[in-house]
């Protein structure tokens, strides 16, 4: 765009009287995201506090053809909200209202915490099952990213949770979503076919009583049998987290507080299964605990023991634990990034294989969790060395990685979405597919440009 007609543009943005930052006054929060990639920073960012607000601000810069970054809280891990190719950065922050609750039904902006949904459902004696684990990311960011969570294997995702929602498209125009297949393309599309603006997200009643079972195995192949059988039993376990013994190691020694199994008998653990069982009350939890104890005594489980936390200490000292492993990572690690995948269940033991020797031949560590029957896969790649002195065989190892997800038939978008970090390894169906999508909601091509595709 020429200098003029960029001139013309600030004028009437201003004369739209948003909150509007510019220059120097750019923080530089909103140059990067969690992902540890490069610094883009926006012409301008423009802080809405209302959907009339954004469809204004979409309808000006689509006459202009300038590019918009839709951010939530940032918390992204694939570098979906970074304005890699500069123009406005919509910041969604403000727009951060409850709207009401009635029914089972929560009507919030956009830019409500994650962790104020949960606690707003927890006020009207309900609960918002998703728990993606980052709690200060926004509702409108986990929509736009589908985010998962633990929870995810039986409770499902955040699509699952969005009764509909209200969206702007590119062209400025308002629209509520509730047709299945705009729904569909939408949720999920990381802010490059709409900006959601409200939603109307379900609640459901809360289970009676939990209990958290830590299964301790040789193998790989064995924790996921387990995993399995425990949910082919319909015990429909609330967690079933594959949890490597290299990362509950290594984060144990970061934290200083070994709580899951390393060792048993003198041997060393291969991984843990940890696994939420839910029931009305205590004693329906105590007899589904039995009944599972039960499949190890007839050899469908191959644990080497079962370890019960039933206990609201024993209960938050796991997850407390299981909730430090990607800082442990990054803060115990010289250097260390993550690759999220999902891969069908059936061949996730030779996706941890593959990772742990790919990670090997290069002068890695593979370090690995994974929600075992909903195929996602936190892969973090560890060095003694910096950054720079790895840069180019961490490129090795991610390349390869994503590879071998394409070649499984998994997924490489996992829970943190394509964003620009994982755009040179989509697949060549998936991105004629989303070229597709583009063109129907986004003629103009300004929203989020540099992602996906
Ligand atoms: C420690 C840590 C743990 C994490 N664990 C998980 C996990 O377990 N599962 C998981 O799924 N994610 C996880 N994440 C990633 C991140 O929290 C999620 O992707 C989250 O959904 C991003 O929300 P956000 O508000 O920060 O969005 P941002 O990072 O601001 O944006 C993410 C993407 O969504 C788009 N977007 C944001 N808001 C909107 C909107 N209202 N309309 C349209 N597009 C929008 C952006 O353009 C961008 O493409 C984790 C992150 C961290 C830091």
């Amino acid at each position: 765009m020429g200098e003029d007609a960029m001139k013309d543009f600030i004028s009437k943005l201003k004369e739209l009287n948003l909150k509007t930052i510019t220059g120097e006054m750019i923080g530089d929060d909103f140059c990067h995201d969690e992902y540890p990639g490069g610094h883009y920073c926006p012409e301008a960012v423009v802080e809405a506090s209302s959907t009339q607000e954004v469809a204004e601000l979409m309808k000006l810069c689509n006459e202009f053809g300038i590019y918009v970054t839709v951010r939530g809280a940032g918390t992204g891990q694939s570098g979906g909200s970074v304005p890699v190719k500069g123009g406005i950065v919509l910041s969604l922050k403000n727009m951060n209202k409850v709207l009401g609750y009635e029914n089972g039904v929560l009507r919030v902006q956009s830019g409500v915490m994650l962790q104020e949904v949960k606690a707003e459902a927890e006020k009207n004696g309900m609960y918002y099952p998703p728990d993606p684990g980052e709690p200060t990311a926004t509702i409108g960011g986990n929509a736009a990213t589908n985010a998962g969570g633990p929870s995810a294997v039986k409770y499902g995702k955040t699509r699952d949770y969005i009764l509909d929602a209200v969206i702007v498209l590119a062209d400025g125009s308002v629209e509520t979503l509730s047709n299945q297949e705009e729904f569909s393309s939408v949720i999920g599309s990381e802010g490059a076919l709409a900006v959601i603006t409200e939603l109307n997200l379900k609640v459901i009643e809360r289970p009676g009583a939990d209990a958290i079972l830590l299964f301790p195995f040789m193998e790989h192949e064995d924790a996921i049998a387990a995993a399995k059988a425990i949910c082919n039993a319909d015990f429909a376990p609330a967690v079933v987290e594959l949890l490597d013994t290299d990362l509950v190691e290594f984060s144990a020694q970061v934290t200083g507080n070994p709580v899951f199994p390393v060792e048993m008998d003198g041997e060393r653990v291969t991984a843990t299964l940890m696994v939420t069982i839910e029931g009305e009350d205590d004693d329906d939890v105590m007899e589904k605990m039995e009944a599972i104890a039960g499949l190890a005594e007839e050899g469908a489980i191959n644990c080497l023991d079962i370890l019960v936390g039933d206990t609201s200490t024993m209960k938050r000292e796991f997850w407390d634990a299981y909730s430090s492993f990607h800082a442990s990572m990054e803060s115990g690690a010289k250097s260390a990034f993550e690759v999220n995948v999902d891969v069908p269940v059936d061949v996730m033991t030779e996706m941890i294989s593959f990772a742990k020797e790919i990670a090997e031949v290069n002068g890695f560590k593979a370090y690995i969790h994974a929600h075992v029957m909903s195929g996602g896969m936190h892969i973090h790649i560890a060095s003694d060395k910096t950054r720079e002195e790895t840069a180019a065989s961490a490129e090795a190892v991610r390349s390869a990685l994503y590879a071998k997800v394409n070649e499984l038939d998994g997924d490489i978008a996992g829970e943190y979405g394509i964003g620009y970090a994982k755009v040179e390894y989509l697949c060549d169906d998936c991105r004629t597919e989303f070229e597709k999508k583009k063109v129907k909601f986004d003629p103009k091509g300004i929203l989020n440009p540099g992602k996906i595709i």
